[in-house]
């Protein structure tokens, strides 16, 4: 924290350059800014825990003002945290040295549609779901629809290199964006014009897709559009066991289908999920499908594709437990009683792996979880021609905070080492953040080394996002 005198001093400069009214120096909207949706966190703050504040919130509204914000930042040598919608999962917005929190959320224009490109370029503070219905009305979607679509914006989808549940069919953000502008920690704007491929060298927008805040900030992006599916058909099976459906996933992708939506969910999430609501035999393993397309190609996949299922044993649900999904897929937005309730921790390690390790990865983190008091539920959520992710969930109940969140330190450790020994990668969307950081260079291994060098060199004060990323914690 800095002392009273230079953060007035500081608030003032920022004053100048934003306007005294998107400058915030109150302690109230401090401590709302000092978490994201990191499950830690927020559990921290019910047991009345006081986590690190920023010194001042600012709003700027241009890269200009960006780029000028960093100025200050860098000559007084302060951290700068950028925030985008505040709903990432692994505290990758906590202002853990201070410093400032520079919000993006005044920078929200649409700023324009071409749609003979099917392009559209955004400032990054547009929240997800103003994007995508605003494209709706023309006809297009971006294809990127993450659960938190009404909370994140389009600087923050980028800088976590996050995933949508339509994944399989449009691509993740990394695939959806091909223009970009950045604000470098020196204040120099950079921009990345925005074409279908280029083979000038590295493609550099990928230097910062993911990059968290680390490298600097994102202040626009140009992203692909698709025409508005013709025909959207949902489907559901249930196979004994998880085996047979991950087979039958790399069976439909191996023979060309691509459906928009595949969900397979094991024993213990098919019962948390679905039974409520369907008849569902003990041990079964629900796979959700969705198919976007012309009428006659979506027929024809969706048959194909249950075709493949039936061989591989599954039962034929229709289109019910997936269809309810997609209506309700936005409804875990308001905490159920297993997430807020006395010393009970819950959170989700999303990973990804291929297909020939997937099983054993996702048996093995089960098992490593499990060991510490933890009931683990997962789904198999976003599936690839070569693989896909898992989406470990678990929830451990404890008799007070201490022991919970050396428990849930626990789970984590030994979940996260079980699927890097396995061959696994420990994220496939949420990104890396605080949650995460200190497990950077094992998962990164001798390739840290770069990560680490174009941090020194784009970030030689290291300024950006410290203790993020694996990148710029303090000894
Ligand atoms: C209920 C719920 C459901 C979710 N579902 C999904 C899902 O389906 N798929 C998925 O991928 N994720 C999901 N997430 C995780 C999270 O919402 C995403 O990772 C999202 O991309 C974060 O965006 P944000 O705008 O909220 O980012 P923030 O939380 O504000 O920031 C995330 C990180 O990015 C940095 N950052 C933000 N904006 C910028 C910028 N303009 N320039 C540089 N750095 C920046 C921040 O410093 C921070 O390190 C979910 C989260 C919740 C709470």
């Amino acid at each position: 924290m800095l002392d009273g005198k230079t953060k007035s001093g500081m608030a003032e400069r920022l004053a100048s350059i934003v306007g005294s009214d998107n400058v915030t120096l109150l302690e109230t909207d401090a401590v709302l800014n000092a978490h994201d949706a990191w499950p830690l966190s927020e559990a921290k703050i019910r047991t009345g825990e006081l986590l690190p504040i920023a010194d001042v919130i600012v709003f700027p509204e241009t890269a200009q003002e960006v780029a000028e914000i960093l100025a200050v930042a860098s000559e007084m040598e302060v951290p700068v945290v950028p925030v985008g919608g505040g709903a990432g999962t692994c505290g990758g917005t906590l202002p853990i040295y201070g410093g400032i929190q520079l919000d993006l959320k005044r920078m929200d224009k649409i700023l324009h549609i071409d749609e003979k490109s099917m392009l559209v370029r955004v400032q990054a503070g547009v929240i997800g779901i103003e994007l995508e219905e605003e494209v709706n009305r023309l006809g297009y979607t971006t294809g990127h629809t993450p659960t938190s679509l009404r909370a994140s914006n389009v600087g923050g989808f980028i800088a976590t290199r996050s995933g949508g549940s339509m994944s399989s069919l449009y691509g993740k953000i990394e695939d959806l964006t091909l223009g970009l502008e950045v604000v470098l920690p020196n204040s120099k704007i950079i921009r990345m014009k925005p074409m279908p491929r280029h083979s000038v060298g590295p493609d550099l927008r990928q230097l910062f897709i993911g990059s968290e805040g680390t490298l600097g900030v994102i202040t626009e992006a140009t992203l692909r559009l698709f025409p508005r599916p013709e025909l959207r058909r949902f489907r559901s099976m249930a196979f004994p066991d998880v085996h047979r459906g991950l087979e039958a996933i790399r069976r439909i992708f191996r023979d060309g289908i691509t459906p928009s939506v595949v969900r397979l969910y094991d024993p213990e999430d098919t019962a948390i999920s679905m039974s409520n609501h369907f008849e569902i035999q003990d041990g079964d393993c629900m796979l959700l499908l969705a198919f976007d397309g012309l009428r006659e190609i979506v027929a024809l996949d969706e048959e194909k594709a249950v075709k493949i299922c039936l061989e591989h044993g599954a039962k034929d649900y229709g289109e019910g437990p997936s269809k309810r999904w997609w209506e309700h897929r936005y409804d875990m937005y308001y905490p159920t009683e297993l997430t807020t309730s006395g010393f009970s921790i819950g959170d989700t390690i999303d990973i990804v792996a291929p297909y020939d390790k997937l099983e054993t990865v996702y048996y093995s983190m089960k098992a490593a979880m499990e060991k510490h008091d933890a009931f683990v539920m997962s789904h198999f959520s976003h599936m690839y021609q070569n693989g896909g992710s898992i989406y470990m969930i678990f929830f451990t109940s404890q008799r007070d905070a201490k022991t919970a969140w050396e428990v849930y330190k626990r789970i984590w450790d030994d979940g996260v080492a079980a699927c890097l020994r396995e061959g696994g990668t420990m994220s496939h969307q949420h990104g890396v953040g605080l949650s995460r950081s200190t497990y950077t260079e094992d998962e990164l291994g001798s390739a840290f080394l770069v990560l680490k060098m174009i941090k020194a060199i784009l970030d030689p004060i290291g300024i950006m996002n410290p203790g993020k990323l694996g990148l710029g914690v303090k000894e």
